[in-house]
């Protein structure tokens, strides 16, 4: 394996029948001498949200309802009485913020709407601290902590490229799809589209299949299908967690659960918990019967308690 450092550029390939779709621009060919002047097999387009591939061939994206930003930074010395490693989330009056702890530091970051985000000051800096400096509980945890790290902001997430193979390339990780940081599925999301990817190609390597740009193509369309569903999917459940409805089931099953227990309705709490966290933990967030239950439950088992009391605005 040769190690080439240098940023990748990619352009349309000429048009031919049999051909690849995408090609690697003559500065970068330069700078992979390895190739010996010949195009890759197959260009993997792990670029993130730069999403190389689909600016190149313009491949239009569906795009999730939130417009969110998020600003976010590393603190040291900040308080923590809650579990070592526990992942928290808030819901804040607009928006919502994380604290998650990384050993020495803690990751804290607020994601609201970018009106919102504008009320809170001009900077990032200025607006991730009024938004400690407003939030009693975020205030109690880095009241006191040191930012160690410049505030990051990210924009525009919760989109989905219509396509993210073709033939002579396949686009993995954020380069195809983010969804949100809510419920932090990006990384799982990325490691596991590089997977199906490799378990796609693995029968062509070891029968030796010549590794035409349409062949290629032919053995990964699943795997944009499949990876694509995946995150419509996540959408999907994020989206119930935004507009209250997962928040008002957990509520409506504390109040079930507090009204006596019994073996059957232990026995019906502990399936529908099962099935939301199969759901958000990435186990099962395609499963047909977890999505069923989530939408039924969604609409027929708050016994009363209000989604939009739990919304994230
Ligand atoms: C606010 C926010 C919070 C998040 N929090 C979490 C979280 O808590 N947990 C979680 O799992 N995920 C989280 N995510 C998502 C996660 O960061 C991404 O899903 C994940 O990093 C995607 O991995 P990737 O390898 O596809 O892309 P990236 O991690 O973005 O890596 C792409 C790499 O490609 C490089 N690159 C770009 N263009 C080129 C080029 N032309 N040539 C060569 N290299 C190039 C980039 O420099 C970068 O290093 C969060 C995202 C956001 C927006």
């Amino acid at each position: 394996m040769t190690r080439v450092v240098a940023r990748a550029r990619l352009q349309r390939a000429l048009p031919s029948a049999t051909g690849p779709e995408l090609a690697l621009v003559p500065e970068s060919m330069a700078a992979a001498p390895h190739l010996e002047g010949r195009q890759p097999d197959l260009i993997v387009d792990a670029t993130g949200r730069a999403r190389h591939s689909s600016h190149v061939l313009d491949i239009p994206a569906r795009v999730g309802p939130r417009k969110d930003v998020a600003h976010f930074a590393h603190f040291e010395g900040f308080r923590w009485d809650d579990e070592p490693g526990q992942v928290l989330i808030a819901r804040r009056d607009a928006g919502w913020s994380w604290c998650i702890p990384l050993h020495e530091r803690l990751s804290v970051g607020i994601v609201l709407g970018q009106d919102d985000a504008a009320q809170l000051g001009r900077s990032p800096e200025e607006r991730l601290s009024a938004a400690v400096t407003k939030d009693p509980w975020l205030s109690s945890v880095v009241g006191s902590a040191r930012r160690v790290t410049p505030v990051a902001t990210y924009a525009n997430y919760q989109l989905i490229a219509h396509r993210a193979v073709g033939p002579g390339w396949v686009a993995i990780g954020d380069a195809f799809g983010f969804v949100d940081p809510m419920l932090s599925p990006g990384v799982f999301l990325s490691l596991r589209s590089a997977e199906l990817v490799a378990d796609a190609l693995t029968p062509m390597l070891a029968r030796r299949t010549e590794a035409s740009p349409a062949r290629l193509a032919a053995r990964l369309r699943s795997y944009g299908t499949a990876h694509g569903a995946a995150l419509s999917a996540w959408l999907a459940l994020v989206e119930q967690f935004y507009d209250g409805r997962v928040l008002a089931l957990m509520r409506a099953g504390r109040d079930f659960m507090a009204n006596g227990s019994g073996p059957v309705k232990n026995a019906v709490q502990r399936h529908i918990e099962r099935h939301i966290g199969l759901q958000a933990s990435g186990a099962g967030t395609t499963r047909r019967y977890s999505r069923a239950l989530l939408q039924f439950l969604g609409r027929y088992g708050l016994r009363g308690v209000e989604p939009a009391d739990y919304a994230i605005r």
